[in-house]
């Protein structure tokens, strides 16, 4: 769908120059995605591995991150293990809604309600990234921890357009359960892709 170099706004990786690779194509079907433009794979090109790598190539970033769209609906082995050839730090930003293809440096794994991940990628998730959009996805959010390995990372995430209202909730939360950590969509707030 589009490839560009800016900096990580959410999660772990949270303020990292990166340069993200966003693949077309996504049937979770979130009622609040900010990127239903991803959703058709068709309305989006092909572009050849080696020419995207090209593109990066001209930047100075060292973490490539793919997401989309549910990156997993492609089998992502000859991607990722290109980048690896080539040095990078691979990330994936994923629902887990579709089986685990690629080579991974850290797997970002984001449950949604609307299509659940499946079993396999729980154990391999670095970081557990829930997004918050009422009071419910907090014990929603508990389900996947329990699921998860022990050195998982674990955020909270308001969904933007209900930030206002479920950062209080969120922050207090932590406070009373404070293995969650809060992840921001800082890209959005310093105006950056
Ligand atoms: S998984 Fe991501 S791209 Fe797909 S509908 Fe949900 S938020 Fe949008």
């Amino acid at each position: 769908m589009e490839h560009f170099y800016t900096l990580q706004g959410e999660g772990f990786h949270q303020g990292r120059a990166a340069y993200f690779i966003r693949l077309g194509g996504c049937d979770v079907g979130c009622v609040w995605c900010d990127v239903k433009d991803s959703w058709d794979s068709g309305k989006h090109p092909l572009l050849n591995i080696e020419d995207l790598i090209l593109n990066i190539e001209r930047t100075q970033a060292k973490l490539v991150v793919i997401t989309g769209g549910e990156p997993l609906m492609h089998d992502l082995d000859a991607l990722t293990a290109t980048l690896k050839e080539k040095g990078y730090e691979v990330n994936i930003e994923t629902s887990g809604a579709h089986p685990l293809s690629g080579y991974w440096d850290w797997i970002c794994l984001s449950p949604k309600k609307f299509k659940a991940p499946l079993p396999g990628i729980l154990p391999l998730a670095n970081e557990l990234k829930v997004i918050v959009f009422n009071r419910s996805d907090l014990d929603w959010a508990e389900k996947y921890a329990a699921l998860v390995s022990p050195a998982c990372k674990l955020y909270l995430q308001p969904e933007w357009e209900k930030a206002s209202d479920v950062t209080p909730l969120i922050i207090e939360y932590i406070k009373q359960h404070p293995q969650w950590e809060l992840s921001l969509q800082i890209h959005k707030y310093i105006d950056v892709p």
